[in-house]
């Protein structure tokens, strides 16, 4: 057996590490997070809209109910002005007819700014609802489209899976634990070429001392590289 068998799981593994790497940085799942963002913000405008015009109705029972009473108040007062005979207490009571009247005024402006409130909060619901289908049917297409890039890395993985095993068989417990820890080691290549003297893991030209002792690994068994201490294959 030659050393080089760990290229090719080697390069197996790195194209495995290289599907993790887009599975996590697929432009479909930018766009699913973009729509879902889009649509979460005209839900939050929808939910937004709707207590406007809670609060405004609200603010218009409140206006109503506090018409009601002051208009009993002043229906009360009418009919005490009727039985009054003296001036100073007809007089009296007339002033508080007058404040009555400017209160229930005031209370009726209240009211009218409460329904014109309620007019744009209605207004506001209606244009954030029309988007509704449009952005949830954007949000359906491109999570499809997201499913659809998973389910292309899902198959190109389990092809290198069945590759690696296939491979893996080969090599003996032992040199394949070496692979794991150096792969661990150097972030993911932990296996290099010989290129001449020069060695394609760290770039550095073995002495010829250095070179011997490489060239002196029996076949069958691992070579590691003197400088870096990948796993160095001829
Ligand atoms: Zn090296």
């Amino acid at each position: 057996m030659t050393a080089h068998p760990f290229l090719d799981l080697q390069a197996i593994d790195s194209a495995l590490d290289a599907i993790s790497h887009r599975r996590v940085r697929l432009p479909e799942a930018a766009a699913v997070q973009r729509d879902t963002a889009a649509l979460g913000e005209v839900q939050r405008a929808i939910s937004a809209a709707n207590a406007r015009m809670e609060a405004a109705a609200s603010a218009i029972g409140a206006a109503e109910r506090e018409s009601q009473e002051l208009t009993t108040k002043r229906t009360r007062l009418e009919t005490q002005l009727k039985t009054v005979i003296a001036p100073r207490e007809a007089e009296a009571l007339m002033s508080q007819i007058a404040t009555l009247n400017a209160q229930r005024g005031e209370c009726d402006d209240r009211e009218l700014a409460a329904l014109d409130e309620q007019a744009a909060g209605e207004a506001e619901l209606d244009v954030q609802q029309q988007m509704v289908p449009q952005l949830e049917a954007a949000l359906a297409a491109s999570n499809e489209a997201l499913a659809t890039a998973l389910a292309a890395l899902d198959a190109e993985a389990a092809d290198l899976a069945a590759r690696r095993s296939a491979v893996v068989g080969a090599f003996p417990a032992d040199q394949l634990a070496t692979y794991d820890h150096v792969r661990k080691q150097f972030g993911g290549v932990g296996v290099a070429h010989l290129e001449g003297s020069h060695c394609s893991g760290c770039h550095m030209d073995l002495s010829p001392a250095e070179l011997d002792q490489v060239k002196s690994v029996p076949v069958g068994e691992l070579g590691e590289c003197p400088q870096c201490g990948r796993i160095l294959v001829r």
